[in-house]
């Protein structure tokens, strides 16, 4: 019988989820369909359950309900707990398992598909949201050497890396490699640089030093789109040797997902080439 999935959100009629999953059953043979739900800002728990209780096998949850599917799941795993949302909804037998995927689809992009091994370097990211929230774990596990976080309202920055070191397992550890910052005060030296602002969406520039793009070995915006973002044309204006979108990142946490719900793990060059041709064909 075909296991139904679908992406939960409010929009969601943009989503590429449903395109990559369908891609990633085709070529694993694994029986799923995947869709839609628009739901209510109002209506998350309802949609959920219903969907549940008619036999769906599990969600992607988008914006603005990633928090509330993390208050929701009945089980949760660290990566969740340490980002404060879930993007992952599994049914079980036990009762909904609750993921986040979104911070290993990031370390997957960079050190598979980009081959930039991340022990040992220096990491910035700019911004201090949700996405900074999901990605700060896995980044450390992955070995990073420093993490700063510079945000335009610095007391968010450093109030989120305060809140990971009081909570977090992996807190010990990052003790002295993690700091929260404004753009002025993020220092220099810096591997890698990424943008993990909504800035992207209006294409505003961000008021960081070109020194700091100059001095990466490569910079990685969080968003994507069909046309070079705001962000890469920013960062390799200003001598940053090598850029790129967010593309790989989607495809890597949808590809993190499908392996929660089925155990089995994609292969995601092909998906992500047809994806970045898919949206080059939409800019025309
Ligand atoms: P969010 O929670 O709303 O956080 C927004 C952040 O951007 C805040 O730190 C905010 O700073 C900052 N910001 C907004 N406008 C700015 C501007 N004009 N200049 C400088 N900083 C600005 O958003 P989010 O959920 O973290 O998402 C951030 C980005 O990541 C979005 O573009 C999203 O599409 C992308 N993302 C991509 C993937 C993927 O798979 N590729 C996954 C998750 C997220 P203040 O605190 O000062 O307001």
């Amino acid at each position: 019988m075909t296991d139904r999935y679908a992406v939960i959100g409010n929009p969601v009629a943009h989503s590429r989820s449903p395109s990559i999953h369908a891609r990633f059953a085709k070529q694993t043979g694994e029986d799923v369909e995947y869709g839609r739900l628009l739901v209510p800002l109002d209506g998350f728990v309802e949609a959920v359950e219903r969907f549940r209780d008619a036999g769906g096998r599990g969600l992607n949850v988008t914006l603005p309900f990633k928090p509330e599917a993390f208050a929701w799941a009945a089980r949760r795993s660290e990566r969740a707990r340490v980002a404060g949302a879930v993007n992952t909804l599994r049914f079980d037998r036990e009762g909904a398992w609750g993921d986040n995927t979104d911070g290993a689809g990031l370390v997957r992009d960079l050190e598979d598909r980009l081959e930039l091994a991340l022990a040992g370097r220096s990491v910035l990211i700019l911004g201090a949201g949700g996405a900074t929230r999901g990605v700060l774990g896995p980044l450390l596990d992955a070995g990073v050497a420093r993490l700063t976080i510079a945000n335009r309202t610095p007391g968010r920055a450093i109030e989120l890396v305060d809140e990971f070191l009081r909570t977090s397992a992996s807190a010990a550890p990052a003790a002295g490699r993690l700091r929260g910052c404004g753009f002025d005060d993020a220092g220099d030296g810096h591997d890698l640089v990424v943008n993990a602002t909504s800035a992207g969406l209006a294409g505003d520039r961000l008021p960081i030093a070109d020194a700091l793009l100059a001095g990466a070995v490569l910079a990685y915006d969080m968003f994507y789109a069909a046309r070079e973002t705001a962000f890469v044309a920013q960062a390799l204006a200003a001598g940053c040797p090598r850029a790129c979108d967010g593309l790989g990142m989607l495809v890597e946490q949808a590809a993190e997902s499908f392996f929660v719900w089925r155990g089995v793990r994609p292969l995601t060059a092909p998906v992500y080439e047809a994806l970045r041709a898919e949206l080059a064909a939409e800019a025309g």
